[in-house]
């Protein structure tokens, strides 16, 4: 017997599907959205669809951006010899916001996992190693410090090394396994300055 209506229960599984929510936030989401008002629901109804429909990746760095290029890219005053690449958007925000960092970025949107299936096609490898046609003086490898963020440092540093372009990778102060976002700006920047050669 279903205890709810067809229409909440779908609203639950649809929100369940979402990450980090499990069954009983979703639940609890899903009444605490039926309840709100119509025009607040409309607003986020909307304020979803309208961010999918614009939100794309920046055509050179590829973090997502409402734009062509995003602003980083756009800025003349970034050294654009310089690349790190991280592995989302999550973690170039984290590195923006030590405000030491004057290259730009690109976004892998993933990493290397055997265990997941996804292969280095899967992510924008290809798109950095295009972009390495042009001048660029040093790749600065900043993905997380887990397996697979190690193991897309070592793959990308095997491609990268032929083409004669420096590549290094930020240093291990960064605890095992964290993820760049929850490192506060400090450390973050420590591991930047005493970044190594790969
Ligand atoms: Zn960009």
């Amino acid at each position: 017997m279903d205890l709810y209506s067809g229409y909440i229960n779908k609203l639950i599984e649809e929100l369940a599907a979402l990450p980090g929510i499990g069954g009983k936030s979703a639940q609890r989401l899903a009444f605490y959205l039926i309840n709100m008002p119509q025009d607040k629901v409309d607003r986020l109804a909307n304020t979803i669809i309208e961010a999918k429909k614009n939100v794309r990746y920046c055509k050179e760095c590829y973090t997502l951006t409402d734009r062509e290029v995003c602003p980083v890219c756009a800025n003349g005053k970034r050294n654009h010899k310089l690349i790190m690449v991280v592995e989302n958007t999550r973690d170039l925000a984290a590195y923006e916001k030590t405000g030491k960092y004057e290259g730009v970025y690109h976004v892998l949107h993933g990493a290397i996992s055997p265990m997941l299936g996804i292969g280095p096609g899967d992510i924008k490898l290809k798109e950095l190693m295009e972009r390495l046609k042009g001048e660029v003086e040093e790749v600065i490898i900043a993905t997380n410090s887990s397996l697979e963020g190690e193991t897309t440092a070592m793959y990308a540093a095997k491609l990268i090394k032929p083409l004669g372009t420096r590549v290094t990778r930020i240093a291990s102060g960064v605890p095992v396994g964290g993820d760049l976002e929850y490192i506060d700006e400090v450390t973050l920047f420590r591991a930047l300055e005493g970044r190594t050669e790969l």
